[in-house]
């Protein structure tokens, strides 16, 4: 058996290791990763030493069978390490590459081989015999099952009348090399979008000494949530959280209702809402299932701004930093949106924009960063690769531009032997995109594809961490 993985991020990384532990042997596996280096993806590869996880270590292990195995990895090289601690995401990264190098030997000693391809692929071409893959070096190999794990899009910049992106002092992606350094160290800057992308500029700015204002403008102004300090969290023998009943619900405003009223309810008991969601983790595939399209667009329109803010919690070190800043005066939010922008002739840019629940207001700042977060939408282009084969009809878009259309055991719609596993599957699943979700299923299409478990089988994860 010849199975391809495109992507070697988080996603394409395990699916790798599992397959060379499960394959019969003779089998060999192709990855086929753009960048230098597997194992790290967008999430993982950052060299900023602020750039933190933002769940503790002891959550984050490639396998679920295996939940020690980072925090062992950690504790091997650095030994005060424990399960509760919050470390670098690149440490996280130099963990999945060893991950995928044992494999690598492991398999490699029972007959299963990996071959590591360093090349962005354009495009696939299917016949008879399987699937083959098309770009600049790409090998003329014939695959028996292909996995896309191309992962994350970048983002879709916002858009005002007379927007250009490309003008000077505008930042459209800032995960783009470069631009960091050539901003000024007293800058004036809006970053547009309060969420975990932003918090990665203001940290990476602060490394460098910037000091200059820093505005955040996103629709409601939220920050992040913080997670507990592992002193404040609960303890392992304590009562769990209560449950949200949101058995047979199917539209937003009964769901939230009942939300509210777990988590009140748990704060009576001595815990808090991060444990209700904990709780409610598990539960969320199958209730955004139940949600029809009209409902969905409630959710993303009145609900995903409290939700992504309260769901996608940063470190308590680096919630201090970033009050720290506050306090400072240098770091400031606004809820609002952008209306237009002006260059001016000192090559400073002017801001008119509307003031949530207030009129419009002006200001001037010499650079704007788009922070609105990375992409699922196929329509905002990308990806080449998606763009093709969504051309080609192989792959359906899903309307909201949430990702992709895929089915229960993970393959493509009407495409055999084609399979996809990432952030895409927040289409289907909504909470699809980190890893405890990502291992799971992980796990389960490398065992299907090695013939070990049936190939439909729930997308159910785990319990998340309670934290
Ligand atoms: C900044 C950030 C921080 C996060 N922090 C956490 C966290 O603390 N905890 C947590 O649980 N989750 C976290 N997540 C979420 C989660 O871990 C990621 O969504 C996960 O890494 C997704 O991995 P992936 O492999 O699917 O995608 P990606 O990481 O995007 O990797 C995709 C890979 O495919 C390659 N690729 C793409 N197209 C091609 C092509 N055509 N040909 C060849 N190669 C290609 C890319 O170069 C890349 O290496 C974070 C996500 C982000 C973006």
């Amino acid at each position: 058996m010849r199975v391809g993985v495109v992507g070697a991020g988080f996603s394409g990384t395990a699916v790798a290791v599992h397959l060379l532990a499960g394959l019969p042997a003779g089998s060999r596996v192709d990855l086929f990763e753009r960048d230098a280096r597997c194992g790290r993806g967008l999430a993982y590869g950052t060299s900023c030493p602020s750039h933190w996880l933002n769940v503790p270590a002891g959550g984050l292990a490639l396998d679920p069978q295996q939940p020690e195995g980072f925090v062992l990895w950690l504790q091997q090289r650095f030994p005060g390490f424990a399960g509760g601690d919050f470390v670098p995401r690149m440490l996280l990264g130099q963990y999945l590459a060893d991950e995928l190098a044992a494999a690598e030997a492991a398999g490699r000693s029972r007959g299963v081989s990996l071959q590591r391809h360093r090349c962005e692929v354009l495009d696939l071409e299917r016949d008879d015999e399987g699937y083959r893959v098309c770009g600049p070096g790409a090998p003329a190999t014939t695959l028996d099952r292909l996995v896309l794990a191309t992962g994350h899009l970048p983002p879709r910049p916002p858009v005002w009348p007379g927007a250009d992106w490309q003008q000077p002092g505008f930042v459209a992606d800032p995960g783009a090399a470069g631009w960091l350094d050539t901003v000024e160290r007293e800058a004036e800057l809006l970053v547009l979008g309060s969420g975990l992308s932003a918090v990665d500029v203001v940290l990476a700015l602060q490394d460098r000494g910037h000091r200059g204002a820093i505005t955040l403008l996103s629709r409601r102004g939220q920050w992040p949530q913080a997670h507990r300090d592992l002193a404040d969290r609960p303890d392992p023998g304590a009562s769990p959280a209560p449950l949200p009943d949101w058995s047979g619900l199917n539209r937003v405003r009964p769901m939230m209702r009942t939300l509210r009223q777990a988590a009140a309810e748990a704060a009576a008991r001595g815990c808090d809402w991060r444990d209700v969601m904990a709780r409610l983790r598990p539960e969320i595939p199958a209730a955004w299932q139940r949600l029809g399209e009209r409902e969905r667009r409630q959710f993303l329109r009145h609900v995903q701004p409290w939700w992504d803010s309260h769901r996608h919690r940063v470190a308590p070190g680096i919630a201090a930093r970033l009050a720290a800043l506050r306090a400072s005066g240098l770091l400031h939010s606004a809820a609002g949106r952008l209306r237009q922008t002006e260059h001016r002739a000192d090559g400073r840019i002017e801001l008119l924009w509307d003031a949530r629940g207030g009129g419009p207001a002006r200001m001037t700042v010499d650079r704007v960063i788009n922070c609105t977060g990375t992409s699922t939408d196929l329509r905002g282009g990308g990806s080449p690769l998606l763009a093709r084969l969504h051309a080609k009809g192989w792959l359906q878009a899903d309307p909201l531009g949430l990702g992709l259309q895929i089915d229960a055991d993970l393959s493509v719609p009407g495409q055999a032997g084609l399979f996809y596993i990432g952030p895409m599957l927040k289409a289907r699943d909504w909470e699809a995109i980190a890893i405890p979700e990502l291992r799971v299923h992980a796990l389960r299409l490398a065992g299907a594809l090695a013939g070990a478990v049936p190939a439909v089988t729930p997308t159910r994860s785990s319990p998340a961490a309670c934290c």
